[in-house]
């Protein structure tokens, strides 16, 4: 019998017909996870109180990153191809340009509430992926992802590290179907309480459990050794600007 491992209720009383994409689809994401009943897996996909959803704010922090590497590349094929409704980004002789649209705003409210909706839709992807490689997910520690993601119950920190230099190994390959591999650089720092992940070249810190603040000043400390080389800040996200969206590092 399947159990969901966003709202823990099994069949019959549940389905598991559609297919959850662990990654979203339009990003090129080919992974899918089995655990995801399909209300959970709409509560992702449709609209909540706000004009998006946690989806849809996944995308479009991840949409120009994207784009940029596949643009230069030139790509034959063309998986996944996200619309944004925030921004347009044009190539013009190799420089890019970010068009921010009328439906984008800089107002702390939309700030916050889409920046919100971007950290549940990591803690997502982090989680659904987590739970198709390691089959782990199920266990009482995970409630605190399962309350804030699913049900934006006790908000949770997410720390965003930003690079010193634009020189980002990304492969043509990677940026057409990313995915989520767990300890894979050496300046990723995770351990019982905190988790680090690389996605399209963005690096995210995050709790997976709950922590005191001795664990988290111990985190800190561990992680910023790891990254002194590569990296100049760690900033616990508010707002969606927060995230370095159009790869700024990039145009140096
Ligand atoms: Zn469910």
């Amino acid at each position: 019998m399947k159990k969901c491992l966003w709202c823990l209720k099994s069949e019959p009383s549940i389905s598991f017909k559609k297919k959850a994409h662990t990654i979203p689809k339009s990003l090129g994401g080919e992974n899918i996870n089995n655990n995801v009943c399909d209300s959970c897996n709409e509560y992702f996909g449709n609209k909540q109180e706000e004009n998006f959803s946690i989806e849809e704010a996944l995308k479009e922090a991840f949409n120009i990153t994207r784009k940029r590497i596949l643009l230069s590349s030139k790509p034959k094929k063309q998986v996944g191809k996200f619309k944004s409704r925030f921004f347009d980004i044009k190539e013009k002789k190799g420089k890019y340009k970010i068009q921010y649209r009328t439906s984008f705003r800089f107002n702390t409210h939309f700030q916050i509430k889409l920046c919100n909706s971007f950290k549940r839709g990591l803690y997502k992807l982090y989680f659904e992926e987590l739970n198709r490689q390691q089959n782990i997910g199920y266990e009482d520690q995970y409630n605190i992802i399962r309350e804030y993601a699913r049900y934006n119950v006790n908000d949770l920190p997410v720390f965003y590290f930003k690079r010193k230099f634009g020189m980002v190994a990304l492969t043509e390959r990677e940026a057409e179907t990313p995915t989520l591999k767990f300890n894979r650089m050496k300046y990723l720092y995770s351990n019982d309480c905190f988790e680090e992940i690389e996605f399209l070249g963005h690096v995210f810190g995050f709790p997976k459990k709950e922590f005191s603040k001795s664990s988290f000043e111990n985190y800190y400390s561990e992680s910023v050794k790891k990254k002194q080389d590569t990296f100049l800040t760690m900033t616990i996200i508010k707002k969606f600007t927060d995230i370095d969206i159009t790869w700024s590092i990039m145009n140096n």
